[in-house]
């Protein structure tokens, strides 16, 4: 997208193609104008098109050009909190909304590829958050419990059976989520889009709104080369936000996230290596993921920016890492390298803001935006269609707030990744 192959790497490769779209040229209306062309927009332009309502969305630069063409493609459920915690930090109502809301997200993602036939690389073998050590066995065993508390299908592997799914056995143990997946993350956000327009949404890209005013009760949405006017203003763009939303990126800390993908496995090593295609990350604290593709490439990912000393320093990790990990793996070439920007919210849950009246928006997804971002965009639809009222959200309305020290907090973690993996922190 940008002519940088460590933008949107792999994934830029091997995803089919995005739909035709222009810019915006003129001044123009509708019921709603979208801002961001990732999930949460294009969900929220697809769950609205299919309701009627006149739909136009404007993405700065393309579609998936944001965290949703460059993440690891694990569809999760739920975020990385405890599950017990939510209603801690949100109170009861909207901690147990949020937990089933964004615990069966991962269904409306499986709903959404089927219907809309998205070719995107969907797999339904569940991930594996793989337990390093006691404590990630402690840990993953009451992560565990709390889901299935509530319902979920999910259950502690043990480590032969978790050597025997992933190939490798240096872990002692997992939790399988069956809720959960893999996708090809830009194929899928394309795929979205193509259905939106095919519903009667309209998509600018190379639009970036600039800035926005009030006229009579519409609002007035402007980008370089024209404008929208609108009732609502859904904001959608999330940490990679410029112009009139920016605070959204300033309320998060930066968390850099690198991928390496292989080149496609010999045959032999596809019977070892995650046969049954369960995406996987551990437990430790500068974690680690790894998950197949359709092709058999192994993309392998960890915390840090390649960038500056950087790329060196993580790509050697890697090429370490994974030889322990999977000693058949030694020497193999990575024939793709990326890396992207996280967002992290303070208490690392979502936000939902309501900026003036008619202009909202969900954020904060803390790495954890495949499923909830399709899912909050289809919640805001409904927002908007007047079918939820701001009562009946899963999120209260919260203020933005600046994140503190959050430029020092985004150089630690940076500088943080690159002296873990410069001391060979074992995998
Ligand atoms: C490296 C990495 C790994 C990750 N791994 C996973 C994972 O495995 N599983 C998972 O669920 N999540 C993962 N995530 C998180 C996930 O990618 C994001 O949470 C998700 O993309 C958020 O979707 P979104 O639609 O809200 O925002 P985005 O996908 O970021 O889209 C926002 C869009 O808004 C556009 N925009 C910004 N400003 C403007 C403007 N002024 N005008 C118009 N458009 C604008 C941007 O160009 C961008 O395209 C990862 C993220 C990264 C970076």
């Amino acid at each position: 997208m940008l002519n940088d192959p460590r933008s949107h790497g792999l994934w830029e490769k091997t995803a089919p193609a995005a739909p035709r779209t222009s810019a915006l040229t003129g001044d123009i209306a509708a019921d709603v104008v979208i801002v961001g062309g990732g999930y949460t927009g294009i969900s929220a332009a697809l769950h609205l098109t299919e309701k009627g309502v006149k739909v136009v969305l404007l993405e700065a630069t393309e579609v998936g050009f944001g965290g949703a063409g460059r993440n690891v493609g694990l569809i999760n459920g739920g975020m990385w909190v405890m599950p017990s915690e939510i209603p801690g930090v949100l109170g009861p109502v909207y901690g147990e909304r949020l937990l089933d809301l964004l615990g069966n997200a991962p269904l409306l993602v499986r709903e959404l590829v089927e219907k809309h036939e998205i070719d995107c690389e969907i797999e339904k073998n569940g991930t594996l958050h793989c337990a390093v050590g006691k404590a990630g066995l402690e840990e993953i065993r009451e992560r565990c419990r709390q889901w299935a508390e509530r319902g979920a299908d999910v259950r502690v592997l043990s480590a032969e059976e978790t050597a025997r799914r992933t190939g490798t056995s240096a872990y002692a143990g997992s939790l399988l989520d069956m809720r959960a997946g893999t996708l090809q993350p830009l194929a899928y956000v394309r795929g979205l889009a193509k259905a939106a327009i095919a519903a009667g949404a309209t998509i600018h890209t190379g639009s970036a709104a600039v800035s926005t005013e009030r006229a009579g009760d519409r609002w007035i949405i402007r980008t370089k080369g024209g404008s929208v006017s609108a009732d609502w203003i859904v904001v959608a763009s999330e940490f990679y936000s410029t112009g009139p939303w920016e605070a959204v990126r300033n309320e998060q800390v930066l968390l850099p996230y690198f991928n390496f993908a292989t080149v496609p496995l010999p045959k032999e090593l596809l019977k070892t290596i995650l046969p049954g295609r369960e995406g996987c990350w551990d437990t430790r604290e500068v974690l680690s993921s790894f998950r197949m593709d359709r092709a058999g490439r192994l993309i392998f990912g960890s915390v840090g920016a390649l960038r500056n000393t950087g790329l060196s320093v993580h790509r050697a990790w890697a090429k370490r890492a994974l030889k322990r990990l999977f000693p058949a793996l030694a020497g193999i070439e990575f024939e793709a390298e990326w890396y992207g920007r996280i967002g992290m919210t303070s208490d690392a849950l979502p936000r939902f803001h309501a900026f003036a009246p008619k202009v909202v928006g969900f954020s904060g997804y803390n790495g954890r935006g495949i499923a909830p971002g399709t899912v909050f965009g289809k919640t805001i639809a409904r927002h908007v269609l007047g079918e939820l009222s701001e009562a009946d959200l899963p999120l209260p309305v919260t203020a933005v707030e600046k994140a503190s020290l959050r430029t020092l907090k985004g150089a630690y973690y940076e500088a943080g990744a690159q002296i873990a993996h410069f001391a060979g922190a074992r995998v």
